[in-house]
């Protein structure tokens, strides 16, 4: 049996990749009508690649829009630095488009995923805070089935990463908000570069159960000084916050040291390597870690050399990922005369020289069988 602790991406997207493997059981902590009403998510060529191969892609595209690209501006510049056109490149360079979705929506398509695979079951309100080891397995906890394998994808605060490796979550400078407004009209992804903070708008696609957050835009503001969005009113971003309601925060803890495995434990997602958003990422990571554990299994059973072998195979790139988009952040956050020169070379680079930068990021492909 193939224990998963958590129901987030990581954990549904793993269950899907390890169901070919053995009876899954994911137990998640909350409630099944738990939700992320109001808040989005892109899913960039590498994501959906990932998406497809654990066999979700149809479940979840079915939900998500397609926009036609990404506009950059710097606030308080009337003209964009950058127009991508995403609909004709994405699917013709990366071999997948990009998407952007609903939280709510993106879970739907997951579990419906899950739901038409019959070694999956899903426990609710089932908390997993401590491992004990059985023979070669793990037991959760009661008179618990010992798992033989266990995958951790219990987020960013995970208390069993804390068990296996005595490490907690660190806090960053930065403070996400997330709001809704009336769709803004614009059939592309708008990223806005201003002093210490940025705001990224796009629609969400409605799912079956995602209501409000059906045909409306998704809008995050991340701000290096944890300032409220109304702090910003009379700055050069204040014209782009002025239609967003529904403020709620969204702390960024990160785990600057990634772990992947203990014995024939694997942990994915933001449990082994949460980072700030700049990049839009980290969920693309928990669903191509999925992917990679999958082939990882497949290789070498539920073992603890999957688990190493899985680790081996994700830790150059999540370190790689992990210093750009470091990068990315102070980049995107410059202030005057720095910001300057940033939008002066995002200008002479143009659509090309922007998506080359992040070719090798939407270009990874999944491990072949
Ligand atoms: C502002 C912001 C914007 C972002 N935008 C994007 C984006 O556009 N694209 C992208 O790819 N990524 C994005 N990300 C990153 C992405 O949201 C995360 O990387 C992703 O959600 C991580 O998924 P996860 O399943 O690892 O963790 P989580 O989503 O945190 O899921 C963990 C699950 O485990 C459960 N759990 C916790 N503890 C236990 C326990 N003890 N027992 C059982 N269950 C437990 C929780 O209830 C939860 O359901 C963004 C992040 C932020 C903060």
């Amino acid at each position: 049996m193939i224990l998963v602790v958590g129901a987030g991406i990581a954990g549904l997207a793993s269950a899907l990749a390890l169901a070919p493997f053995g009876d899954v059981v994911v137990a998640e902590r909350r409630s099944a009508a738990a939700a992320n009403a109001g808040a989005g998510i892109q899913l960039t060529p590498n994501a959906v690649k990932a998406l497809a191969a654990i066999g979700a892609r149809e479940a979840v595209a079915a939900r998500a829009t397609m926009p036609a690209g990404l506009r950059v501006r710097s606030a308080g510049r009337p003209r964009p630095l950058v127009d991508l056109d995403y609909k004709s490149v994405m699917e013709r360079r990366f071999g997948a488009p990009y998407l952007t979705a609903g939280r709510v929506a993106l879970a739907e398509g997951l579990r419906e995923a899950v739901a038409a695979q019959p070694a999956i079951s899903v426990r609710y309100d089932f908390a997993v805070d401590h491992l004990v080891r059985a023979g070669t397995g793990w037991r959760a906890g009661g008179d618990e089935r010992p798992a033989d394998f266990v995958v951790v994808a219990d987020g960013v605060g995970s208390a069993l990463r804390r068990q296996l490796f005595g490490d907690t979550a660190r806090e960053t400078p930065h403070i996400a908000w997330r709001g809704t407004a009336e769709l803004g009209g614009s059939d592309r992804t708008e990223l806005t570069l201003s002093a210490g903070a940025h705001l990224v708008r796009y629609a969400m696609a409605g799912g079956q159960d995602s209501g409000s957050d059906s045909g409306r835009d998704n809008v995050v503001l991340i701000d290096s000084r944890r300032r409220h969005p109304d702090a910003l009113a009379q700055t050069p971003l204040g014209p782009s916050l002025a239609d967003v309601a529904n403020w709620v925060p969204w702390p960024i803890k990160v785990r600057p040291r990634a772990r992947f495995h203990h014995a024939s434990v694997a942990l994915v997602g933001d449990a082994a390597h949460a980072m700030p958003p700049f990049l839009a990422q980290g969920g693309a990571m928990a669903l191509e870690d999925a992917a990679v554990l999958g082939a990882a299994v497949a290789a070498h059973g539920l073992t603890d050399a999957a688990a190493a072998a899985f680790g081996e195979a994700r830790a150059g790139r999540i370190r790689r990922l992990a210093a750009q988009t470091d990068r990315q952040g102070t980049i995107y956050h410059l202030g005057v005369p720095l910001s300057l020169a940033r939008d002066a070379v995002m200008k002479r680079l143009g659509p090309d020289g922007v998506l080359a930068r992040v070719a090798w990021i939407y270009g990874w492909e999944p491990p072949a069988g």
